[in-house]
């Protein structure tokens, strides 16, 4: 199965791939291709960037026959609206020798009329987030008996951000009879129980593990003292337009997000998303970013995560992620579908250990890059570096989270020593609860010991 003809897809197809210049199968399309078009349940885990949607589009468009019913037939949920909206556009580019009715609902101001009205015109597939999926098939506008097959993408970010409910509740909609296909980019507890709870015998596939960097991604990494030494770092690289032509850089928090956008020297080449900014602004943001309008865009993970933008030149994390599996995320968007791509890692002394878990994790060591001569490091301290320990900033509700490592107490001399041998960052988790868990479930097993209390 080493090309796309070995598929044996039909020729309409077949063209629209030719169209998009792939040239062979990736890997984790190439692992599911026959399980799905086979009618199994399917659990695959790979990350975005290796191919994911079109794995599972080209079984599912495969089998999918001209019909003039209203019903779905097939039912694609995404947890964002942007995802959406590129899971919507992959399947237009997959199709335009096929007569496929697809359509995109999420919410947002005043579009649902709009949605209904699609609804009832009859559609083949429908993507969706589930909240607005749910609301369409409560108001009986959407029916769903007739699905065939269910797919959910990136069910860990679905499951982090509280939608089990309502994934149950569309379950409840849905025949007992159908195919159950899902992507994630980590395994975690819950996406166990989800599958235990509703997949039969699930064909599972595993490509591009978490803990391992994308090879086409050099890595670099900047001890840095402080925030406002950051911000001056960054005004200093990104001064270098050529080198830093598409830039995505990482934030922790809201806060940072806004900050850095007001602090950083360069106006209207920058863009800034994360979940408190309205929807129109985010389409808008990610649009000048795409179309090179804006060179910079500064993103919180969650918002960033399974957006597909081209030739990112390079990956900033401004701020050293608290979960080293974000770390993985941030830098599989760019190096993305064969070119290559640059991450840079920012840590102040109290990030350090959190750059070590992450070391740990890859097992390997992130070049450190010397502090470039004539950058001021600042000695004027942000108001989250006053005497508080630092917090799990993707998720601040799990405050006890700590990974292990993590003390905030060690502190720069740790930096000056020389390296040595890695724990893994499973021995680490395997230490701390005393059995081996995967990685990503340190959020669960956490919870799961705050309910034991
Ligand atoms: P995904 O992991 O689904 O987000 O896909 C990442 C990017 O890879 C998208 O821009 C796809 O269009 C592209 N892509 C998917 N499959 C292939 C392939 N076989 N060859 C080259 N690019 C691909």
């Amino acid at each position: 199965m080493n090309t796309f003809e070995d598929f044996k897809i039909k020729k309409t197809l077949l063209r629209a791939v030719v169209d998009l210049g792939f040239e062979k199968p990736s890997p984790i399309q190439q692992e599911s291709y026959s399980a799905i078009l086979a009618g199994a349940d399917f659990v695959g885990i790979a990350q975005t960037g290796t191919g994911k949607t079109i794995a599972y589009l080209l079984p599912v468009l495969q089998d999918l026959t001209f019909s003039e019913q209203a019903n779905p037939r097939v039912l694609v949920l995404a947890p964002t609206r942007e995802l959406v909206i590129q899971i919507v556009e992959q399947i237009e580019k997959l199709t335009p020798y096929m007569n496929v009715r697809v359509l995109g609902v999420y919410g947002g101001s005043g579009n649902i009329a709009s949605q209904r009205k699609a609804i009832v015109g009859g559609i083949d597939i429908l993507v969706g987030t589930p909240r607005r999926v749910y609301d369409l098939a409560l108001s009986k506008v959407l029916r769903l008996q007739s699905i065939k097959k269910l797919v959910i993408d990136e069910v860990d970010i679905m499951l982090d951000f509280g939608y089990k409910t309502q994934l149950k509740n569309i379950f409840e909609y849905l025949p007992a009879k159908r195919q159950n296909i899902m992507f994630s980019a980590t395994m975690t507890t819950y996406v166990d129980e989800l599958m235990d709870e509703f997949l039969v015998n699930p064909v599972k596939k595993t490509i591009s593990i978490s803990g391992t960097p994308l090879e086409s991604i050099q890595q670099e990494s900047y001890a840095v003292q402080n925030f406002y030494s950051k911000v001056n770092l960054l005004n200093h690289l990104l001064a270098d337009k050529n080198a830093y032509h598409k830039v995505l850089i990482f934030v922790g928090t809201r806060i940072h997000a806004d900050r850095l956008f007001e602090l950083l020297k360069f106006g209207a080449e920058m863009s800034v998303i994360h979940s408190g900014k309205e929807q129109n602004h985010r389409t808008k943001a990610i649009e000048k970013f795409a179309s090179g309008t804006s060179r910079i865009l500064i993103a919180t993970d969650v918002i960033a995560r399974g957006i597909d933008i081209d030739k990112i030149s390079t990956v900033i994390s401004f701020d050293t992620p608290f979960y080293p599996e974000n770390y993985i995320h941030r830098i599989g968007r760019t190096g993305r579908a064969g070119q290559t791509g640059k991450s840079i890692l920012f840590h102040t002394p109290k990030e350090t250990p959190l750059k070590e878990a992450i070391e740990g994790l890859m097992k390997y060591t992130i070049p450190a890059n010397p502090w470039p001569k004539g950058v001021e490091v600042a000695t004027q301290l942000a108001p989250e570096e006053q005497e508080k320990p630092i917090e799990p900033v993707e998720a601040p509700q799990k405050k006890s989270a700590k990974p292990k490592g993590a003390s905030h107490h060690e502190k720069s001399a740790k930096n000056s020593k020389p390296k040595v041998a890695k724990k893994t960052y499973s021995d680490k988790m395997k230490e701390k609860f005393g059995k081996p868990i995967r990685r990503g479930d340190k959020i669960q097993n956490m919870k799961a010991k705050k309910r034991k209390k």
